[in-house]
């Protein structure tokens, strides 16, 4: 697979109101998109940082992966999202002929129109990795 750049890291919040005082007034950093993706049960909150984003992810439901997540290990990284170029249906084809288990089969759609997939972190040395294509 060919990767152009981070993309995003995506970060687990208890509450997006909560969390942008830091990133806005410390760091001084903007959010221009708030999302929710339904599917998966999440709301979520983009600030650009130069070519990179910081995705802050908020649990909708208690049956969310990442209210599970926080209950699990707290608040914090959650994952890190990579930018695919030749296409995130072949990285994927790859990384599973190179024995990494995917938690997606098939690249689906996610926040911000990008087609995205997550690679299993038992497969990926403990983080939980994210392929995306615009
Ligand atoms: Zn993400």
């Amino acid at each position: 697979m060919k990767i152009s750049h981070i993309e995003h890291l995506g970060i687990a919040v208890e509450s997006i109101e909560k969390a942008l005082p830091y990133y806005e007034n410390v760091l001084g950093l903007k959010c221009y998109n708030i999302e929710t993706v339904e599917d998966q049960k999440v709301k979520t909150a983009f600030l650009k940082v130069g070519d990179t984003k910081i995705e802050l992810l908020e649990p909708t439901s208690p049956e969310s992966t990442i209210a599970k997540f926080i209950e699990k290990r707290g608040e914090g990284i959650h994952h890190l999202a990579f930018a695919i170029e030749d296409g995130v249906a072949h990285a994927l084809a790859e990384a599973e002929e190179k024995g990494i288990r995917l938690i997606d089969k098939a690249p689906r759609l996610g926040a911000e129109g990008l087609h995205i997939a997550f690679l299993h972190p038992k497969s990926t040395i403990g983080v939980l990795t994210e392929l995306c294509e615009k």
